[in-house]
């Protein structure tokens, strides 16, 4: 089965109907474009700890772009946060072009079926594609997981440090 089947079928999309996704700077103006209307997010948190995350339906706890079919609507603009899933990172600069990356690992169907190491490996692709294009939305990402308090989940599978260079940091 493929990745989207076992999310919209064998899994029924769990995670698009549970903590809401938090989103980065980029994440809100590349899905703004898309979206005219103002329902689609909601903002939580105040000052320094504000942050914005995809609203719920109103009638349900499903997020706001999931589909009758159990299908993401903007799949191929989905927040990083959804990107990165069931992984999360934690980021911290340890010299100047050197990143210290954990792994937290949130069971899910979609672990077992494609495996801890080849999720780990997407994910690092996609953030050394973000290292390589604008770094910061990996802080940015940082701070909507704090803020939207989404590193307080439980039932961590997995944790590992990998380091990252950043050439011509
Ligand atoms: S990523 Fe995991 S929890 Fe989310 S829909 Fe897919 S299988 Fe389910
Ligand atoms: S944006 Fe898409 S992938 Fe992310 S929670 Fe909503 S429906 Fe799921």
């Amino acid at each position: 089965m493929e990745p989207v089947e076992i999310c919209s079928k064998y899994c029924k999309s769990k995670c698009c109907k549970s903590t809401p996704p938090a989103l980065t700077n980029n994440d809100f103006d590349r899905i703004s474009k898309l979206q005219e209307n103002k329902n689609w997010f909601n903002s939580i948190g105040q000052g320094e700890n504000k942050t914005i995350v995809i609203a719920k339906r109103e009638d349900s706890n499903n997020c706001y772009f999931l589909s009758e079919e159990g299908l993401c609507d903007i799949y191929s603009s989905r927040p990083l946060d959804c990107k990165l899933f069931p992984l999360f990172f934690k980021i911290n600069k340890i010299k100047e072009n050197e990143y210290n990356l954990r792994w937290l690992v949130w069971y899910c169907p979609l672990t077992d079926a494609k495996s801890l190491d080849v999720l780990k490996e997407e994910a690092k692709t996609k953030i050394e594609i973000i290292l390589a294009e604008n770094p910061d939305q990996l802080f940015e990402y940082q701070n909507a997981m704090y803020s939207s308090q989404g590193y307080k989940k439980k039932h961590f599978l997995y944790e590992e440090r990998l380091k990252i260079k950043r050439s011509g940091d």
